[in-house]
Protein backbone atom coordinates (compact mmCIF):
# COMPACT_ATOMS: atom_id res chain seq x y z
CA UNK A 1 0.00 0.00 0.00
CA UNK A 2 1.31 3.32 -0.49
CA UNK A 3 0.78 5.05 2.59
CA UNK A 4 1.08 9.32 3.28
CA UNK A 5 1.71 11.37 6.05
CA UNK A 6 0.98 14.69 5.52
CA UNK A 7 1.84 18.33 7.20
CA UNK A 8 -0.79 19.24 9.55
CA UNK A 9 -2.29 22.06 8.62
CA UNK A 10 -4.34 23.06 11.26
CA UNK A 11 -3.46 26.39 13.17
CA UNK A 12 -0.96 25.59 15.86
CA UNK A 13 -1.00 21.76 15.28
CA UNK A 14 2.85 20.68 15.48
CA UNK A 15 1.85 16.60 15.76
CA UNK A 16 2.29 14.27 12.97
CA UNK A 17 0.95 11.33 12.18
CA UNK A 18 3.75 9.07 12.11
CA UNK A 19 7.26 8.90 13.45
CA UNK A 20 10.44 8.02 11.31
CA UNK A 21 10.51 5.14 13.96
CA UNK A 22 6.47 4.00 12.46
CA UNK A 23 7.87 4.98 8.82
CA UNK A 24 10.87 2.03 9.19
CA UNK A 25 7.31 -0.69 10.63
CA UNK A 26 5.59 0.31 7.47
CA UNK A 27 8.71 -0.30 4.89
CA UNK A 28 9.46 -3.52 6.62
CA UNK A 29 5.95 -4.65 6.32
CA UNK A 30 6.90 -3.91 2.12
CA UNK A 31 4.96 -0.63 2.04
CA UNK A 32 5.76 2.78 0.19
CA UNK A 33 5.86 5.56 2.84
CA UNK A 34 5.23 9.30 0.98
CA UNK A 35 5.77 12.01 3.74
CA UNK A 36 5.34 15.69 3.27
CA UNK A 37 8.45 18.15 3.43
CA UNK A 38 8.40 19.55 7.32
CA UNK A 39 5.65 17.21 8.03
CA UNK A 40 8.10 16.00 11.45
CA UNK A 41 9.14 19.76 11.71
CA UNK A 42 6.96 20.45 15.09
CA UNK A 43 8.66 17.10 16.68
CA UNK A 44 12.26 17.75 15.80
CA UNK A 45 12.04 15.16 13.05
CA UNK A 46 13.83 16.13 9.39
CA UNK A 47 12.81 14.81 5.99
CA UNK A 48 16.58 13.25 6.27
CA UNK A 49 15.20 11.51 9.04
CA UNK A 50 12.48 10.26 7.57
CA UNK A 51 14.61 9.13 4.79
CA UNK A 52 17.21 7.13 6.12
CA UNK A 53 13.73 4.98 7.64
CA UNK A 54 13.17 4.43 4.08
CA UNK A 55 10.29 7.46 3.28
CA UNK A 56 10.03 9.10 -0.20
CA UNK A 57 9.37 13.15 0.53
CA UNK A 58 6.73 13.82 -1.48
CA UNK A 59 6.77 16.34 -4.46
CA UNK A 60 3.64 18.04 -3.24
CA UNK A 61 0.92 18.38 -1.31
CA UNK A 62 -1.01 17.41 -4.74
CA UNK A 63 0.98 14.45 -5.15
CA UNK A 64 0.81 13.20 -1.39
CA UNK A 65 -3.74 13.42 -1.96
CA UNK A 66 -3.71 11.82 -5.26
CA UNK A 67 -1.49 8.78 -5.02
CA UNK A 68 -2.12 7.72 -1.07
CA UNK A 69 -4.33 4.47 -0.63
CA UNK A 70 -3.88 5.58 3.29
CA UNK A 71 -3.81 8.82 4.92
CA UNK A 72 -2.74 8.82 8.25
CA UNK A 73 -2.91 12.04 10.36
CA UNK A 74 -3.68 13.70 13.56
CA UNK A 75 -6.24 16.37 13.31
CA UNK A 76 -9.46 16.07 11.24
CA UNK A 77 -8.67 17.51 7.85
CA UNK A 78 -9.15 20.84 7.41
CA UNK A 79 -11.70 22.21 4.24
CA UNK A 80 -8.29 21.98 1.65
CA UNK A 81 -7.56 18.77 2.79
CA UNK A 82 -11.13 17.72 2.59
CA UNK A 83 -11.26 18.48 -0.98
CA UNK A 84 -8.47 16.39 -1.82
CA UNK A 85 -9.48 13.54 -0.71
CA UNK A 86 -10.56 10.75 -3.42
CA UNK A 87 -13.25 7.82 -3.65
CA UNK A 88 -11.98 4.48 -1.93
CA UNK A 89 -9.01 6.39 0.14
CA UNK A 90 -8.55 5.80 3.69
CA UNK A 91 -8.40 8.42 5.70
CA UNK A 92 -7.13 7.24 9.72
CA UNK A 93 -6.96 10.63 12.30
CA UNK A 94 -8.99 12.13 14.77
CA UNK A 95 -12.09 13.18 13.38
CA UNK A 96 -14.53 14.12 15.85
CA UNK A 97 -17.61 14.16 13.32
CA UNK A 98 -20.70 13.98 15.93
CA UNK A 99 -20.01 18.15 16.62
CA UNK A 100 -19.54 18.67 13.28
CA UNK A 101 -21.61 18.98 10.36
CA UNK A 102 -19.87 20.28 8.07
CA UNK A 103 -17.05 17.80 7.79
CA UNK A 104 -19.13 15.01 7.96
CA UNK A 105 -21.10 16.06 5.20
CA UNK A 106 -17.63 17.17 3.04
CA UNK A 107 -16.36 13.31 3.89
CA UNK A 108 -19.83 11.85 3.03
CA UNK A 109 -19.00 13.53 -0.34
CA UNK A 110 -15.31 13.00 -0.91
CA UNK A 111 -16.70 9.25 -0.59
CA UNK A 112 -13.84 8.05 1.17
CA UNK A 113 -12.77 5.63 3.96
CA UNK A 114 -12.79 7.36 7.24
CA UNK A 115 -11.57 5.58 10.51
CA UNK A 116 -11.52 7.61 13.52
CA UNK A 117 -8.71 7.10 16.38
CA UNK A 118 -11.51 8.34 19.36
CA UNK A 119 -14.38 5.60 18.20
CA UNK A 120 -12.11 2.48 17.75
CA UNK A 121 -13.02 0.38 21.37
CA UNK A 122 -10.48 -2.17 23.41
CA UNK A 123 -11.76 -4.51 26.17
CA UNK A 124 -13.64 -2.72 29.23
CA UNK A 125 -14.97 -0.57 27.26
CA UNK A 126 -11.32 1.44 26.55
CA UNK A 127 -10.76 3.71 24.05
CA UNK A 128 -7.40 3.07 23.26
CA UNK A 129 -6.29 5.86 20.54
CA UNK A 130 -7.52 8.21 23.38
CA UNK A 131 -5.90 7.08 25.89
CA UNK A 132 -2.15 8.46 25.18
CA UNK A 133 -3.60 12.14 25.19
CA UNK A 134 -5.17 11.66 28.45
CA UNK A 135 -1.79 10.15 29.92
CA UNK A 136 -0.15 13.63 28.80
CA UNK A 137 -2.75 15.54 30.09
CA UNK A 138 -2.54 14.39 33.05
CA UNK A 139 0.90 14.69 33.67
CA UNK A 140 0.65 18.34 32.10
CA UNK A 141 -1.90 19.23 34.36
CA UNK A 142 0.72 19.02 37.65
CA UNK A 143 3.18 20.64 35.21
CA UNK A 144 1.04 23.31 34.55
CA UNK A 145 -0.85 23.62 38.11
CA UNK A 146 2.60 23.44 39.68
CA UNK A 147 3.69 26.90 37.65
CA UNK A 148 0.55 28.69 38.31
CA UNK A 149 0.96 28.20 42.02
CA UNK A 150 3.97 31.11 41.68
CA UNK A 151 2.94 33.89 43.22
CA UNK A 152 3.70 35.96 39.61
CA UNK A 153 0.96 33.54 38.03
CA UNK A 154 -1.51 34.25 40.38
CA UNK A 155 -1.51 31.25 42.55
CA UNK A 156 -0.82 31.43 46.77
CA UNK A 157 3.27 30.92 46.33
CA UNK A 158 3.21 27.54 47.66
CA UNK A 159 5.95 24.98 45.98
CA UNK A 160 3.93 21.71 45.51
CA UNK A 161 6.63 19.52 47.30
CA UNK A 162 7.52 21.61 50.37
CA UNK A 163 11.08 21.92 51.55
CA UNK A 164 11.89 19.65 54.78
CA UNK A 165 10.25 22.02 57.78
CA UNK A 166 7.76 23.75 55.18
CA UNK A 167 4.69 21.04 54.35
CA UNK A 168 3.93 20.60 50.55
CA UNK A 169 0.69 21.57 48.75
CA UNK A 170 -2.22 19.50 49.06
CA UNK A 171 -3.46 18.23 45.66
CA UNK A 172 -7.36 17.30 44.96
CA UNK A 173 -7.73 15.09 41.78
CA UNK A 174 -11.37 14.83 40.85
CA UNK A 175 -11.75 11.71 38.51
CA UNK A 176 -9.53 8.69 39.13
CA UNK A 177 -9.41 7.65 35.57
CA UNK A 178 -6.61 7.50 33.17
CA UNK A 179 -6.37 11.49 33.75
CA UNK A 180 -6.64 11.09 37.17
CA UNK A 181 -4.18 8.04 37.43
CA UNK A 182 -1.87 9.89 35.63
CA UNK A 183 -1.90 13.23 37.52
CA UNK A 184 -1.86 11.40 40.65
CA UNK A 185 1.82 10.10 39.90
CA UNK A 186 2.93 13.41 39.17
CA UNK A 187 1.95 14.88 42.20
CA UNK A 188 3.08 12.15 44.40
CA UNK A 189 6.11 11.82 42.72
CA UNK A 190 6.93 16.09 43.37
CA UNK A 191 6.36 15.46 47.10
CA UNK A 192 2.27 17.08 47.51
CA UNK A 193 -0.06 15.57 49.48
CA UNK A 194 -2.66 14.17 47.32
CA UNK A 195 -6.36 13.03 47.61
CA UNK A 196 -8.52 11.82 45.01
CA UNK A 197 -12.27 11.62 44.49
CA UNK A 198 -14.17 9.41 42.37
CA UNK A 199 -17.71 8.28 42.49
CA UNK A 200 -16.89 4.20 41.24
CA UNK A 201 -15.56 2.52 44.17
CA UNK A 202 -13.49 -0.19 41.62
CA UNK A 203 -11.64 3.01 40.73
CA UNK A 204 -10.77 3.84 43.85
CA UNK A 205 -9.60 0.40 45.16
CA UNK A 206 -7.35 0.09 42.03
CA UNK A 207 -5.90 3.48 43.07
CA UNK A 208 -5.39 2.60 46.23
CA UNK A 209 -3.53 -0.58 45.41
CA UNK A 210 -1.57 0.81 42.82
CA UNK A 211 -0.05 3.97 44.97
CA UNK A 212 -0.85 2.49 48.52
CA UNK A 213 -1.31 5.12 51.52
CA UNK A 214 0.42 8.08 50.30
CA UNK A 215 -2.46 8.45 48.29
CA UNK A 216 -5.92 9.41 50.05
CA UNK A 217 -8.78 7.77 48.33
CA UNK A 218 -12.35 9.51 48.78
CA UNK A 219 -15.77 8.47 47.60
CA UNK A 220 -16.83 11.37 45.41
CA UNK A 221 -20.09 12.95 47.08
CA UNK A 222 -21.21 16.70 47.21
CA UNK A 223 -20.55 16.95 50.98
CA UNK A 224 -16.77 15.17 50.78
CA UNK A 225 -16.06 17.05 47.38
CA UNK A 226 -16.69 20.36 49.07
CA UNK A 227 -14.49 19.41 52.27
CA UNK A 228 -11.61 18.15 50.18
CA UNK A 229 -11.68 21.47 48.12
CA UNK A 230 -11.56 23.84 50.06
CA UNK A 231 -8.70 22.71 51.48
CA UNK A 232 -6.79 22.14 48.63
CA UNK A 233 -4.15 24.86 46.97
CA UNK A 234 -4.10 23.01 43.60
CA UNK A 235 -7.49 21.20 41.91
CA UNK A 236 -7.36 18.59 39.15
CA UNK A 237 -10.74 18.20 37.09
CA UNK A 238 -10.66 14.99 35.43
CA UNK A 239 -14.19 13.88 35.45
CA UNK A 240 -15.84 11.79 32.53
CA UNK A 241 -19.36 10.64 32.06
CA UNK A 242 -19.06 8.62 28.88
CA UNK A 243 -21.28 10.73 26.09
CA UNK A 244 -22.75 13.48 28.43
CA UNK A 245 -21.78 16.96 29.21
CA UNK A 246 -19.46 16.55 32.98
CA UNK A 247 -21.24 17.48 35.54
CA UNK A 248 -20.46 21.20 37.23
CA UNK A 249 -19.11 19.50 40.74
CA UNK A 250 -17.79 22.51 41.75
CA UNK A 251 -19.99 25.35 41.89
CA UNK A 252 -19.03 29.39 41.55
CA UNK A 253 -20.23 29.54 45.10
CA UNK A 254 -17.40 26.84 46.07
CA UNK A 255 -15.10 28.27 44.15
CA UNK A 256 -15.92 32.12 45.96
CA UNK A 257 -14.87 30.28 48.99
CA UNK A 258 -11.74 29.04 48.08
CA UNK A 259 -8.46 29.74 49.41
CA UNK A 260 -7.26 32.71 47.43
CA UNK A 261 -4.50 31.70 45.31
CA UNK A 262 -6.01 28.45 44.84
CA UNK A 263 -5.43 26.99 41.57
CA UNK A 264 -8.00 24.78 39.03
CA UNK A 265 -6.95 22.86 36.12
CA UNK A 266 -9.64 21.85 34.68
CA UNK A 267 -8.46 19.06 32.26
CA UNK A 268 -12.09 17.82 31.33
CA UNK A 269 -13.17 21.40 29.70
CA UNK A 270 -12.92 19.41 26.24
CA UNK A 271 -16.35 18.06 27.39
CA UNK A 272 -17.49 21.25 29.06
CA UNK A 273 -15.75 21.32 31.99
CA UNK A 274 -16.30 20.27 35.97
CA UNK A 275 -15.98 23.83 37.55
CA UNK A 276 -18.88 26.17 36.99
CA UNK A 277 -16.42 29.07 36.47
CA UNK A 278 -14.66 27.40 33.93
CA UNK A 279 -14.54 28.34 30.04
CA UNK A 280 -12.21 27.13 27.65
CA UNK A 281 -8.39 28.87 26.68
CA UNK A 282 -5.86 28.27 24.70
CA UNK A 283 -2.17 27.94 25.11
CA UNK A 284 -1.63 31.26 24.10
CA UNK A 285 -3.11 32.84 26.67
CA UNK A 286 -3.70 29.73 29.38
CA UNK A 287 -5.53 31.36 32.28
CA UNK A 288 -7.70 33.88 34.25
CA UNK A 289 -8.52 34.51 37.71
CA UNK A 290 -12.13 34.01 39.25
CA UNK A 291 -12.70 35.57 42.83
CA UNK A 292 -8.78 35.17 42.76
CA UNK A 293 -8.62 31.71 42.25
CA UNK A 294 -6.58 30.77 39.18
CA UNK A 295 -8.13 28.72 36.39
CA UNK A 296 -6.17 27.01 33.11
CA UNK A 297 -8.52 25.46 31.27
CA UNK A 298 -7.00 24.54 27.82
CA UNK A 299 -9.12 22.38 25.70
CA UNK A 300 -5.57 20.70 23.91
CA UNK A 301 -3.61 20.22 26.53
CA UNK A 302 -0.99 17.56 24.38
CA UNK A 303 -0.50 20.16 21.59
CA UNK A 304 1.99 21.81 24.02
CA UNK A 305 4.02 18.80 23.82
CA UNK A 306 3.82 17.34 20.32
CA UNK A 307 6.75 15.44 20.61
CA UNK A 308 6.05 13.15 23.43
CA UNK A 309 2.30 13.31 22.28
CA UNK A 310 3.44 12.12 18.90
CA UNK A 311 5.60 8.97 19.95
CA UNK A 312 2.46 8.13 22.26
CA UNK A 313 -0.26 8.32 19.10
CA UNK A 314 2.37 6.11 17.25
CA UNK A 315 2.47 3.28 20.11
CA UNK A 316 -1.02 3.21 20.03
CA UNK A 317 -2.04 3.21 16.68
CA UNK A 318 1.19 1.37 15.09
CA UNK A 319 -0.75 -2.04 15.37
CA UNK A 320 -4.24 -0.89 14.15
CA UNK A 321 -2.40 0.95 11.10
CA UNK A 322 -0.29 -1.74 9.86
CA UNK A 323 -3.12 -3.94 9.96
CA UNK A 324 -4.99 -1.65 7.84
CA UNK A 325 -2.23 -1.21 5.60
CA UNK A 326 -1.28 -5.00 5.89
CA UNK A 327 -4.65 -6.50 5.03
CA UNK A 328 -6.98 -3.57 3.53
CA UNK A 329 -9.09 -1.85 5.60
CA UNK A 330 -12.43 -4.79 4.87
CA UNK A 331 -10.11 -7.96 6.47
CA UNK A 332 -8.52 -5.47 9.24
CA UNK A 333 -12.01 -4.65 10.07
CA UNK A 334 -13.34 -8.10 9.85
CA UNK A 335 -10.56 -9.70 11.95
CA UNK A 336 -10.72 -6.68 14.46
CA UNK A 337 -14.17 -5.71 16.14
CA UNK A 338 -12.58 -3.16 18.15
CA UNK A 339 -10.94 -1.11 14.92
CA UNK A 340 -14.24 -1.55 12.79
CA UNK A 341 -16.09 0.94 15.40
CA UNK A 342 -13.26 3.08 14.54
CA UNK A 343 -15.10 3.29 11.12
CA UNK A 344 -17.18 6.28 10.83
CA UNK A 345 -17.81 7.05 6.71
CA UNK A 346 -17.78 4.41 4.11
CA UNK A 347 -17.63 5.68 1.14
CA UNK A 348 -20.68 8.23 1.05
CA UNK A 349 -22.00 6.36 4.49
CA UNK A 350 -22.45 6.93 7.92
CA UNK A 351 -21.24 3.77 9.80
CA UNK A 352 -20.99 5.19 12.56
CA UNK A 353 -24.62 4.94 15.28
CA UNK A 354 -23.63 8.25 17.01
CA UNK A 355 -21.96 10.32 14.52
CA UNK A 356 -25.80 9.29 12.46
CA UNK A 357 -27.67 9.94 15.13
CA UNK A 358 -26.39 13.46 15.84
CA UNK A 359 -26.68 14.27 11.84
CA UNK A 360 -30.00 12.40 11.76
CA UNK A 361 -28.45 10.41 8.89
CA UNK A 362 -29.39 7.04 8.04
CA UNK A 363 -27.41 4.41 9.73
P1 LIG B 1 -11.87 8.31 32.35
O1 LIG B 1 -13.17 7.80 31.88
O2 LIG B 1 -10.67 7.42 32.31
O3 LIG B 1 -12.01 8.83 33.88
C1 LIG B 1 -13.07 9.63 34.31
C2 LIG B 1 -13.34 9.30 35.77
O4 LIG B 1 -14.31 10.26 36.26
C3 LIG B 1 -13.92 7.91 36.01
O5 LIG B 1 -13.09 7.17 36.89
C4 LIG B 1 -15.29 8.20 36.63
O6 LIG B 1 -15.68 7.22 37.60
C5 LIG B 1 -15.04 9.56 37.27
N1 LIG B 1 -16.25 10.28 37.65
C6 LIG B 1 -17.43 10.36 36.99
N2 LIG B 1 -18.29 11.11 37.71
C7 LIG B 1 -17.65 11.51 38.84
C8 LIG B 1 -17.99 12.30 39.98
N3 LIG B 1 -19.20 12.81 40.12
N4 LIG B 1 -17.04 12.52 40.92
C9 LIG B 1 -15.80 12.00 40.80
N5 LIG B 1 -15.43 11.23 39.76
C10 LIG B 1 -16.33 10.99 38.79
O7 LIG B 1 -11.59 9.66 31.51
P2 LIG B 1 -10.16 10.33 31.23
O8 LIG B 1 -9.56 9.72 30.00
O9 LIG B 1 -9.39 10.34 32.48
O10 LIG B 1 -10.59 11.81 30.81
C11 LIG B 1 -11.04 12.75 31.79
C12 LIG B 1 -11.41 14.05 31.08
O11 LIG B 1 -10.25 14.66 30.52
C13 LIG B 1 -12.37 13.87 29.89
O12 LIG B 1 -13.32 14.90 29.93
C14 LIG B 1 -11.48 14.01 28.68
O13 LIG B 1 -12.19 14.43 27.54
C15 LIG B 1 -10.54 15.07 29.20
N6 LIG B 1 -9.28 15.26 28.44
C16 LIG B 1 -8.92 16.55 28.19
C17 LIG B 1 -7.74 16.84 27.54
C18 LIG B 1 -7.35 18.27 27.34
O14 LIG B 1 -6.42 18.53 26.57
N7 LIG B 1 -7.97 19.22 28.02
C19 LIG B 1 -6.92 15.81 27.08
C20 LIG B 1 -7.30 14.49 27.36
C21 LIG B 1 -8.50 14.22 28.04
Amino acid sequence: MLVAVPKEIKNHEYRVGLTPDSVREFVAHKHEVLVESGAGEGIGCSDDAYEACGARIAASTEELYRTADLIIKVKEPQPEERRRLREGQILFAYLHLAPDATQTRELLRSKAVCIAYETVTGPNNQLPLLTPMSQVAGRMSIQAGAYCLERVHGGSGMLLGGVPGVPPARVVVIGGGVVGQNAIAMALGMGAEVVVLDRDLEVLRRLAYHFGPALTTVYSTRTALEQYVLQAELIIGAVLIAGAETPKLVTAETVRRLKPGTVLVDVAIDQGGCFETSRPTTHADPTYIVDGVVHYCVTNMPGAVPRTSTFALNNAILPYALAIADKGYRQAMLDDPHLRQGLNIHQGAVTHRAVAEEHSHPF
